[in-house]
């Protein structure tokens, strides 16, 4: 096995790892981070990293046994991915007429920037119930409240999700800046607290990657600055807890 595949398998594994003291700030690979690292997924109808993927199965056998269908829309996403994302909202956005700074706020109402997802890191998922019928986008809001379709898997991630280790980083809370509301959206918290704690040591005015990117010459150092503070660490408490 070559260095690099030792070290994404041993991401899989968690707990310590053996490079930990060589790398006494960051136990993961900057590449990791940004979403450029090829992740070793737990199994391919799960696209999280291993740890965060089997205690994913778990929780989806508990839910199935009470009649909610976990059922992922969207796991692990790429740097690339990312980039497409925004490239494509940030042209619709044009096309509509927003200025340049309208459209990148609102394309941070939800997207992140290519290379500031939680889903780079293999630990966030969005999640449906798949036993509902999918009338138009699934991931609204209110389609998790009321008499909207996803109610009651709310209600059953409200009573159990934390017991698999699964919080909403976008929580509901009027304090909490940045990203809007995503009732959808779960991080697996022994693996992402981590991995946010490394993204935290990254310089992002050097690591982010804007060429090719839509918009880019109005990211300067004021928006990112900004941006990591509302929007990266605009999180749940539990899950910066470290
Ligand atoms: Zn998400």
């Amino acid at each position: 096995m070559n260095r690099r595949n030792f070290l994404f398998a041993s991401f899989g594994l968690a707990s310590t790892p053996l490079w930990a003291n060589a790398f006494p700030k960051s136990p993961y690979t900057t590449e990791m981070l940004l979403g450029m690292g090829e992740l070793l997924m737990h199994k391919e109808t799960i696209p999280l990293a291993k740890k965060a993927g089997k205690a994913f199965e778990k929780m989806q056998k508990a839910a199935k046994k009470e009649g909610v269908v976990l059922q992922i829309v969207s796991g692990y996403r790429s740097y690339d991915r990312q980039k497409a994302i925004w490239n494509r909202k940030y042209k619709a956005n044009k096309a509509q007429g927003l200025s340049p700074e309208q459209n990148i706020k609102k394309i941070i109402e939800y997207s992140t920037l290519p290379g500031t997802s939680r889903h780079h890191w293999g630990t966030d998922v969005d999640i449906i119930d798949g036993s509902k019928p999918k009338v138009g986008d699934v991931l609204v809001a209110e389609k998790f409240h009321n008499k909207g379709p996803y109610t009651e898997l709310k209600k059953w991630m409200d009573q159990n999700a934390k017991k698999f280790g699964f919080y909403l980083p976008y929580t509901k809370n009027p304090n909490r800046k940045g990203f809007y509301y995503e009732p959808w959206h779960y991080s697996y918290a022994p693996l992402s607290i981590s991995l946010l704690k490394s993204y935290t040591s990254l310089d992002l005015n050097k690591v982010l990657i804007t060429e090719g990117l839509e918009g880019s010459t109005h990211l300067n150092a004021e928006f990112i600055s900004t941006y990591y503070k509302e929007n990266i660490l605009g999180i749940a408490a539990e899950l910066k807890n470290f």
